[in-house]
């Protein structure tokens, strides 16, 4: 992708983790800044464009880490592992929606990923059951103190709430596992987003 494999470009979303070292192995890396621009963000009827970028993407070796990059920052711009933001959109559509509980515990467990909305709120549930207090659920999630406290509040309520009706777990820690995954991905795509 050329503004996050290029130096002299404002990036559009570098993935919300911090390894990046797969970019100095892409395939558009180093291109003429000018030239990227107009292949990996070409109008949307700027076919030979398109098509010019997707002979570049489909070799590169990391294609799946761009795929992942651009679901994690959520750019719906420009072309990404070969895909326009019109084919990328269900899948950005995905991962917002995504609830995997690989993801959450490896948040948890210290690893930089990449989180949905789902997600997160799953992380200041476990952690409320965890006995973890705001300061540290604020500070892995970026979020100042008083923010924080609200999101424990609506956590504390939910699981008063699902314990109350039925001694179950919690609906979203229940649901983990319907998150998509690797079903209809787009080809040579194993997945989407960053690994956990
Ligand atoms: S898949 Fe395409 S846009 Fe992504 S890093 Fe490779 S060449 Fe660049």
């Amino acid at each position: 992708m050329r503004t996050i494999t290029t130096h002299a470009n404002p990036t559009t979303g570098l993935r919300g983790v911090n390894e990046h070292h797969w970019r100095k192995r892409a395939a558009c890396y180093g291109m003429d800044a000018k030239l990227a621009d107009a292949l990996f963000f070409p109008t949307p009827r700027d076919l030979r464009a398109i098509d010019q970028a997707r002979a570049i993407c489909g070799p590169c070796p990391v294609r799946q880490a761009c795929f992942d990059a651009a679901m994690d920052s959520g750019s719906s711009h420009g072309i990404w592992a070969g895909l326009t933001e019109h084919e990328r959109a269900s899948w950005h559509e995905k991962t917002r929606a995504r609830l995997d509980d690989n993801r959450v515990h490896a948040f948890l467990d210290g690893r930089a990923v990449a989180l949905s909305p789902k997600e997160r709120k799953a992380v200041v549930r476990i952690a409320c059951q965890r006995g973890w207090d705001a300061e540290r659920i604020g500070y892995l999630l970026g979020h100042n103190l008083e923010y924080t406290q609200k999101l424990m509040r609506v956590a504390e309520d939910e699981i008063a709430r699902a314990k109350n009706a039925t001694d179950t777990p919690p609906e979203a820690a229940a649901n983990f596992n319907d998150a998509p995954r690797d079903q209809e991905r787009p080809a040579g795509l194993r997945n989407f987003g960053t690994a956990a």
